[in-house]
């Protein structure tokens, strides 16, 4: 029998878009709920620009004016956000939202054929970006087939270029009577059915692939995470990027059902994450691992008084017990919530409730959401009960649509039932706690973002001195986990440091920094079944034997 959340279900408008549930409907919208004045938005920490919920929906309907009216965007076409964090992310999400479109977020450190490969995965139509990230947006661009009129700035001025704002004077300008209608479900179908987000995770196998996400896979869990958010939550620092699906959530779309005001901190530093904590009074922080870390080991962080922090708040990757013991010493008066989820959960499958904030519930991922079941399966396929480990299996209305055109990686991770297998060991405990104990899959963890041996081994492969080569994680104090390459040599290629070295430098100079492959050890052959596919547990298996000696 799976288990079931302890929370009561909540009830998910199966009518509406994303843009119509925060703008427009008075059950939900903050507009209709809050007065004027008291209205929270989207604040950049360093600038202060600012806009409210209601200046948000004016700008999001000129913007998705323009781009339906001016440059043809049509419904089910994506619109990809290459940029830091911006007031100006939100804006060109919930426009496209309005007009219809899918949005595509990808890292602002992705190279031009990182950035090429996730404009075509996504089919992308049109390209929203910031200066820094301009000489490789035009350059991915290009290769995707996107023409330069619909590459946008998100952020200031470049020749040649509109920008943003541009665009929302424009749709402006077509008068209050001529805004194009926002886009409604239709007829015959739900929220469910129709796609708004495509974010890229590599699953539990392969490359990375666009994850369809639902209108109502992210109206659903942000109802399930505001169900056991505290009211004192009331201002958000969004340090996590928005391109990840914790950000979206968290850092995006729950803080305006909340009428939380959202700090944007375009790049992190730990002096200006701090600064900022200070300045706005931030008291709860959702962070991940390696700032955690940051936060009990860095000695900038003696300077200044914290006291007023009540709780901190950590997902998408594991945290020591050791660390959290130091977290909470160094910070007695807070307690300290997990999130467990991934991006084709939308985020959160378990979370901690109000009621277990102490520390001493930290080594869990806290509990089931609501409206969500879980079964944990053992190795032989059976059902495991209280206290067995076995592979966590999700089910509910945050659980995500798909693949795009990946139908035979959609069948394998979202079973006929409807359960998502997570490729996550765990087990649960008499008090419904569910604590991660492994990670079966085949995803590495880097600094909370999720990296694919496959797309390292494609690489190296290309490389003409390797034979063969399997990518695993390797444990990182700081990055949490980091890739290693297990490399088999083409014959007549001696084995050297200096070969090692080289291949190194081949996988710096091609992927983005938190892609880069930590060491290399060469090896005879790669272990693999029958079928060709690695088999990784032998070879992690053979690899701790050779750390411990064996
Ligand atoms: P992503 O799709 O990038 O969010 O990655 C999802 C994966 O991150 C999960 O399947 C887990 O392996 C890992 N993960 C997410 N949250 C946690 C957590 N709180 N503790 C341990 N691992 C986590």
């Amino acid at each position: 029998m799976p288990f079931k959340s302890l929370q009561p279900d909540i009830e998910v408008p199966h009518d509406l878009t994303v843009w119509d549930w925060l703008f427009t409907d008075p059950r939900y919208s903050p507009i209709h709920r809050f007065p004027e004045s008291e209205l929270a938005g989207y604040q950049n920490a360093i600038t202060k620009e600012r806009l409210n919920w209601k200046q948000v929906k004016e700008v999001t309907t000129y913007l998705s004016t323009a781009l339906v009216k001016k440059y043809g965007l049509k419904q089910g076409e994506t619109v990809a956000l290459f940029s830091q964090n911006s007031i100006w992310y939100p804006v060109a999400m919930l426009g496209t939202l309005r007009a219809g479109g899918m949005v595509s977020g990808a890292s602002p450190a992705y190279n031009s054929e990182e950035m090429t490969y996730a404009l075509k995965t996504a089919k992308a139509k049109f390209l929203m970006t910031h200066p820094s990230s301009m000489e490789i947006a035009t350059t991915a661009a290009k290769n995707a087939g996107i023409p330069k009129q619909n590459l946008f700035l998100l952020e200031g001025k470049l020749d040649g270029y509109t920008t943003i704002k541009e665009l929302i004077e424009m749709g402006k300008n077509y008068g209050e009577s001529d805004q194009i209608p926002a886009f409604k479900i239709p007829a015959g179908k739900t929220n469910f059915d129709v796609c708004g987000f495509l974010s890229f995770s590599s699953g539990t196998t392969g490359l990375p692939k666009a994850v369809m996400i639902a209108h109502s896979n992210v109206i659903a869990q942000c109802h399930q995470i505001q169900q056991i958010t505290p009211s004192d939550h009331n201002k958000v620092l969004a340090v996590l990027p928005l391109f990840h699906i914790t950000g979206l959530v968290h850092g995006l779309h729950l803080p305006a059902l909340i009428n939380a005001e959202v700090i944007m901190l375009p790049s992190f530093t730990m002096k200006q994450m701090l600064d900022t904590i200070v300045e706005y009074q931030i008291r709860e922080l959702l962070l991940v691992p390696p700032i955690v870390i940051r936060l009990v080991r860095d000695p900038i962080v003696d300077k200044y008084d914290l006291g007023f922090i009540r709780r901190f708040s950590s997902g998408a990757a594991p945290l020591s017990e050791e660390i959290l013991h130091l977290l909470q010493q160094k910070f007695p008066q807070t307690g300290f919530k997990q999130g467990y989820g991934m991006t084709e959960s939308c985020s959160c499958i378990t979370a901690h409730p109000p009621d277990m904030y102490e520390y001493k519930y930290a080594h869990a991922v806290g509990t089931i959401c609501a409206s969500t079941m879980v079964k944990i399966v053992k190795d032989d396929g059976t059902e495991a009960g209280v206290g067995e480990p076995g592979e966590i299996l999700a089910k509910g209305p945050q659980v995500v649509m798909g693949y795009l055109d990946n139908e035979k990686a959609t069948r394998e991770t979202f079973d006929q039932d409807g359960y998502l297998h997570t490729g996550d060991q765990g087990v649960i405990d008499e008090s419904g706690l569910i604590t991660i104990t492994d990670r079966i899959k085949e995803m590495i963890k880097v600094k909370g973002i999720g990296v694919a041996p496959a797309e390292l081994e494609d690489l190296l492969l290309g490389h003409e001195k390797v034979e063969d080569v399997a990518v695993l994680a390797v444990k990182d104090e700081y990055a949490g986990e980091l890739p290693k390459a297990y490399v088999v040599l083409k014959p007549g290629v001696e084995q050297s440091d200096e070969v090692g070295r080289e291949l190194l430098k081949y996988v710096r100079e091609k992927k983005v920094k938190h892609k880069h492959v930590k060491e290399v050890e060469f090896c005879q052959e790669i272990p693999k079944s029958a079928s060709g596919k690695i088999l990784r547990r032998v070879l992690r298996d053979k690899s701790r034997g050779a750390d411990h000696g064996v």
